[in-house]
């Protein structure tokens, strides 16, 4: 058996566009148009490429987006500081602070900083909470789009098997939770598994739908993963061979179900839900 690629590149594409469509119809309608503020501390190559890519996919969806691009030696008051004046700058709908920070700034009190209303990337406590009892404002970008993918290409997530590799607070615990959660593209039993998981591949062979988010170059091998297995590769590595993800597509491929390659499967996504996310501000900004 030869697993069915999930194209991320495609759905996220045809995302992509129905939400240029309803973002000129929140235009015509209310003559206000969504503004995305990027905020980029350092020189980190990796994310100036990604905060790139996020301000052509707002532009070509008709977002406005600003870029704030700040030294690497910035004090943590000035960052504050401009988290702030973007909270209370009404032309302002989300605000996006790129990670990784210097290690000299804490995340966790830039992220709590940011207005909640504002918080596209749905980091803040306040949307964690919300997602976590099934009511969210956002969902976070990385998540969500897998959860797209997965409802798009009409895969089946209630009462299946899913196991999460990874606990981070950016994608192995938010997708966890969604994917338990009630509703379309949830109702899964789901698994997590961290560092501090015995017997692994035990676990992961149990697995209907494997969502790999361990930030190891091709960790999940054949032996790892059930006969037909749906597996969504989160990761991202650049090496000699170029792009490569978690998972070691070459071996898993042949015996998956359905895989997401890399590039081209989650990332994509990322960025489509960015932009949904943002509209969607700009929809909840509007007086009741
Ligand atoms: P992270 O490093 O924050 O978390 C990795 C997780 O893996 C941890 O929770 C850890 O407990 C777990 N882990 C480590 N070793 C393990 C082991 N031996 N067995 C089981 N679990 C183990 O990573 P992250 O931020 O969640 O990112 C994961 C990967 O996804 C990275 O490659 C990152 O670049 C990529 N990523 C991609 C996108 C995208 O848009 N495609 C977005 C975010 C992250």
């Amino acid at each position: 058996m030869t697993a069915i690629l999930l194209d991320g590149k495609a759905v996220a594409s045809t995302i992509r566009s129905e939400i240029a469509d309803e973002t000129s119809k929140f235009k015509a309608d209310h003559g206000v148009v969504p503004k995305l503020a990027a905020v980029l501390v350092g020189e980190d190559p990796a994310s100036q490429v990604y905060v790139r890519n996020k301000q052509r996919a707002c532009e070509a969806a008709g977002i406005d987006s600003e870029l704030h691009r700040l030294p690497g030696d910035l004090a943590e008051t000035q960052l504050l500081k401009l988290v702030s004046d973007l909270n209370h700058d009404a032309s302002v709908h989300g605000i996006l602070v790129q990670l990784p920070l210097p290690s000299t700034i804490s995340t966790e009190k830039v992220l709590q900083a940011v207005n909640p209303t504002k918080d596209v990337d749905a980091f803040h406590p306040e949307n964690v909470g919300r997602m976590v009892q099934g009511k969210p404002r956002f969902l976070p970008c990385t998540p969500q789009g897998i959860q797209q993918l997965l409802i798009r290409q009409q895969i089946e997530t209630a009462g299946r098997r899913v196991v999460v590799i990874g606990r981070s607070d950016i994608v192995g615990k938010p997708i966890a939770c969604m994917l338990g959660n009630r509703g379309v593209g949830g109702d899964a039993t789901v698994t997590i598994c961290h560092s501090k998981t015995l017997e692994l591949n035990t676990i992961t062979r149990q697995a209907e739908i494997l969502i790999v988010a361990i930030g190891r170059p091709k960790f999940v091998t054949a032996e790892m993963v059930q006969q037909g297995a749906v597996v969504i590769d989160v990761g991202i590595h650049r090496s000699d061979e170029g792009l490569v993800g978690d998972v070691d597509f070459a071996s898993v491929a042949p015996l998956a179900g359905a895989i997401t390659p890399v590039p081209g499967g989650v990332g994509p996504l990322t960025v489509a839900m960015l932009l949904k996310n943002t509209l969607r501000a700009a929809q909840l900004s509007l007086p009741a």
